[in-house]
């Protein structure tokens, strides 16, 4: 029988324990904090966006596509789906994006509790790691983990290392970047991690002024000049920059931008879905008509129905306008100019937030050192699952899927593989 110790009680690490176990292993988990599963009380605002009915490889960010999608052949979103409710778990399905039907992540994390004493999988919480080494010529290939419990230092053996420890989002669930340092330790090569699935921070001082505005926008990425993505959504404004799911949706491309030095920008369409030409053709008729009445019509008085009123009152002020001034007798050219602006605002993008309001990250040991068993192609019988790889996905249950199907099949190959 196998002996498989599993690094990390997250969403990968006890996916990988369980399938080890149910395969057969004797499955041991070593979490660093006080209780396992921390991270996905925390995910989907607490309801747990599982996982998504649309999916492709077009979801994620990697560097090695082929193990990606062999992976999800070997465990997908539907199998992940069907292995919750044949476990009698069921699941609601909102436009594609899957949660427990209870709506609430802690059902997602007592299934795991109860497998995994349904199948003796040892857990080992507050455990510090100190060293892991392989002695291939003795002991059959066997990993010494060294480790301490409480005060006491103890020195296991096992025949597989599943290293499922995260990356470095939100550090106080316990994924605080250590198993990187564990992937080095072997050889591994760690692709520097960036924050991901997080807002973006700009120098602009008029942010203050627009701070708690939502509204449905187009945002572009612009880098060095050159439009890389767009996405469509809620855009939040915020005292220091912009939020809201399509900016996270951008963000790990700005990170990675931003990390080679180069000039990042937003463009925002305030206005998505009304042509520019149209905008013009609306407004200046307004102006026809509010002349032929012979009254006066300030710019706020004819714009405040095409726009957020906070931000229709900082654009006008960032173009030099009073909103109190008579708009009727504005050139053509300088209303086509504060039109085109509220289509393409541009924002200077300085930064992303910390790690701390990151919900994935981007980076992490290369999948080009791995193979579709997720075992290491330098250390054979290491194994690894989740977010400690370089994987990771748009919002919308594509990073908790990863953890699933990587843990799934760290597991299973680990509770088969024979060293020597
Ligand atoms: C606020 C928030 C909301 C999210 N919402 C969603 C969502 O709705 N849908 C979705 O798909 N994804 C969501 N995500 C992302 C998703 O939660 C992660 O991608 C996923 O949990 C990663 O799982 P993991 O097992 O790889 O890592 P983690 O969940 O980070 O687990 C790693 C575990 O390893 C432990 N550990 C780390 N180092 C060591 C060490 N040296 N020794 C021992 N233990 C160690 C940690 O304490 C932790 O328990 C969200 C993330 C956040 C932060």
């Amino acid at each position: 029988m196998n002996e498989v110790a599993v690094i990390g009680g997250g969403a990968s690490g006890l996916m990988a324990a369980l399938e080890a176990a149910k395969n057969g292993a004797r499955v041991t988990i070593f979490e660093h904090k006080d209780r396992i599963g921390k991270k996905i009380l925390m995910t989907g605002n607490g309801k747990c966006n599982f996982s998504n009915l649309s999916f492709s490889d077009k979801d994620y960010y990697t560097d090695n596509f082929e193990v990606l999608n062999e992976v999800f052949h070997m465990f997908s979103n539907i199998d992940m789906k069907n292995y919750l409710i044949s476990n009698g778990i069921m699941v609601k399905d909102k436009n594609n994006y899957l949660y427990p039907y209870t709506e609430q992540a802690a059902t997602i994390l007592d299934f795991f509790r109860r497998e995994l004493s349904y199948y003796q999988v040892k857990i080992i919480t507050e455990s510090e790691i100190i060293k892991i080494s392989q002695n291939l010529k003795e002991d059959n290939g066997c990993f010494t983990l060294e480790h301490k419990e409480q005060t006491e230092k103890v020195r296991d053996k096992f025949d597989c290392i599943i290293l499922a420890c995260g990356g470095k989002a939100a550090p106080q669930s316990g994924s605080d970047g250590s198993g990187y340092q564990l992937a080095k330790e072997f050889g591994h090569t760690v692709i520097q991690p960036l924050p991901s699935l997080v807002q973006l921070r700009s120098s602009e001082s008029y942010f203050k002024s627009i701070a708690g505005v939502r509204c449905e926008a187009e945002i572009k990425l612009c880098v060095d000049g050159k439009i890389l993505t767009a996405e469509s959504g809620e855009l939040q404004l915020t005292d220091y920059g912009i939020s809201g799911i399509p900016v996270f949706q951008l963000s790990g491309a700005a990170a990675e931008a931003l990390e080679q030095k180069k000039r990042v920008e937003a463009l925002i369409d305030f206005i998505p879905g009304t042509l520019e030409k149209e905008l013009i053709r609306q407004v200046t008729s307004q102006i026809e008509r509010l002349n032929k009445l012979k009254t006066s019509a300030t710019f706020e008085e004819v714009l405040f129905g095409l726009i957020n009123k906070k931000l229709l009152l900082m654009m006008l002020k960032q173009s030099g306008f009073r909103p109190e001034d008579s708009i009727l007798n504005i050139r053509q050219a300088d209303l086509e100019k504060l039109i085109h602006r509220m289509k393409t605002w541009y924002v200077k993008i300085v930064n992303t937030n910390p790690f701390a309001n990151a919900q994935v990250c981007r980076g992490g040991v290369s999948c080009k050192e791995m193979n579709s068993d997720c075992e290491s192609l330098l250390v054979p019988g290491l194994f690894f699952a989740g977010e400690i790889v370089n994987v990771d996905g748009r919002c919308g249950g594509y990073n908790l899927q990863w953890a699933w199907s990587s843990g799934y099949v760290a597991g299973k190959n680990a509770a088969y593989k024979h060293i020597n």
